[in-house]
């Protein structure tokens, strides 16, 4: 029979195991963390064999294929054994992929995959189609599959999940943005973390769709160099893209045979120029699903948006606070930066991922009149922004940050926690940080 071991057992590698199951593998699984309760009742309620807080070699090593939670990096000692000794890994959503027929729509990118998954999977299912969320996002895909399998996917891939995909293939992928992310987890090698963006291309054929922002210079770089097989449909913000901003309006066009989609900037209900191209990219991929354009443009009116993605808290004393807790690189700050529209007070910090802060340095100027840092170690943030000559506080814990961001506001201003920064140093997750900032925030 044969054997899979998981490696990792949080939504992903749960999931996985519960399929392999199913389908009749020998399956067995391995954190070296505490399994949370509600994972190992589910492993126990399927007869499903696991360990937690250890790995035991003899276990894992003569496995015939081993499914790792993108969590695990690929320099983890055990994961080197296996690769050495040559055991294929597999990411959970290429082995979920191998038993099912469904349609994927698979979405990757530095910044905005979560809000554009969302996006697309609202388009999917006012159109009525039998659609599941899956990836970063919603259920495990391998659970999916095994339990309730549909007929579109709609799947957030991060760099992670597509380092471990091989003969995975997506009907359409749409690749939004790369800037810096991550280094630390690709050998600081910005172009590895590049590789691991187009392996969404990895497979395609001509009758699938790429759907890419024409406008960043490393997707253009690489298009041009792989040459991917599948057809394109570029964004960006002019008509030499099949989906672009007119200026008023933003226009789908996906083929000459069906009327393009005009739908009014002002209209759109996600705001920011990042959202304007991330609806591009959702409206893209619902038209060349053949969704009609009432639906999709209900879908840009109506749809309402994702937590802790530039979420709007509540107003003290005339001054906005806003939530953007998942901006965890320095790109996603800077589109933060650039969507306010008053002097904003800045709350940054956390753990660093190797940034570079300097992409954000005009907008800092142009719009911030004070920056609260908020880390363990705010080190790296004052030596950068210090001899700037911004007004800077420095502070450890999240209360503190909020009541320095109260004292320095002045009516009208925004109060804005885009970190640029990974949350562990002080919260669980990203989703705690911006919990906190809510609580903290309705409790002045
Ligand atoms: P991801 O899932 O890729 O982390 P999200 O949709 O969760 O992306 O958005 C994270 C943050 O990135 C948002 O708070 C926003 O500030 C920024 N962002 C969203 N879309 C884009 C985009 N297309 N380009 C750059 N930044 C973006």
């Amino acid at each position: 029979m044969k054997k899979i071991v998981v490696l990792g057992a949080g939504e992903s590698g749960t999931g996985a195991a519960i399929l392999a199951k199913s389908r009749g593998i020998d399956v067995f699984v391995s954190d070296m963390g505490e399994i949370a309760p509600m994972y190992q009742a589910l492993l126990d309620q399927h007869h499903i064999a696991w360990e937690s807080g250890k790995h035991t070699p003899e276990l894992i090593l003569d496995a015939d294929e081993v499914i790792k939670s993108p969590g695990i990096p690929l320099t983890a000692p055990l994961v080197r054994q296996l690769i050495k000794q040559g055991t294929p890994i597999l990411s959970e959503i290429e082995f979920a992929a191998r038993y099912t027929h469904a349609k994927m729509i698979c979405i990757t990118g530095s910044n905005g995959k979560t809000t554009t998954t969302s996006l697309i999977f609202d388009m999917l299912r006012r159109a009525g189609l039998d659609v599941g969320l899956a990836g970063n996002i919603g259920n495990s895909l391998a659970l999916q599959v095994a339990q309730e399998d549909h007929a579109y996917y709609v799947i957030e891939l991060s760099s992670f999940q597509l380092d471990n995909c091989y003969d995975f293939r997506a009907d359409i992928a749409i690749l939004l943005n790369i800037t810096p992310d991550h280094l630390d987890r690709y050998d600081y090698q910005f172009q590895n973390y590049v590789d691991a963006k187009f392996r969404i291309t990895r497979n395609q054929t001509s009758k699938d769709a790429f759907i890419y922002w024409s406008e960043d210079p490393v997707i253009n770089r690489e298009i041009a160099r792989i040459r991917p097989q599948a057809t394109l449909y570029p964004f960006g913000s002019n008509e030499q893209n099949v989906a672009y901003t007119d200026g008023s309006h933003l226009v789908v066009a996906t083929r000459p045979e069906v009327a393009p989609l005009r739908v009014s900037l002002d209209e759109l209900s996600l705001k920011g120029k990042h959202n304007q191209l991330n609806s591009m990219a959702a409206g893209l991929a619902a038209q060349i699903l053949n969704i009609h354009n009432d639906v999709i443009r209900e879908s840009l009116q109506q749809f309402t948006g994702v937590d802790h993605r530039l979420q709007y808290v509540a107003t003290v004393k005339g001054v906005r606070y806003v939530n953007d807790s998942k901006a965890t690189n320095v790109n996603s700050c800077w589109y933060a930066l650039d969507s306010m529209t008053t002097p904003t007070v800045l709350i940054l910090g956390g753990t660093d991922k190797g940034n570079d802060y300097s992409e954000i340095d005009q907008l800092v100027l142009e719009k911030c009149h004070t920056l609260i840092f908020m880390g363990k170690d705010n080190g790296k943030l004052i030596q950068h922004f210090e001899p700037m000559g911004v007004k800077y506080i420095s502070t450890n814990r999240l209360q503190d940050a909020v009541q320095a961001a109260y004292q320095s506001a002045n009516e009208g201003d925004t109060v804005l926690l885009s970190p640029c920064c990974a949350s562990f140093d002080l919260f669980k997750n990203y989703e705690d940080r911006g919990e906190q900032f809510a609580k903290a925030v309705r409790s002045l």
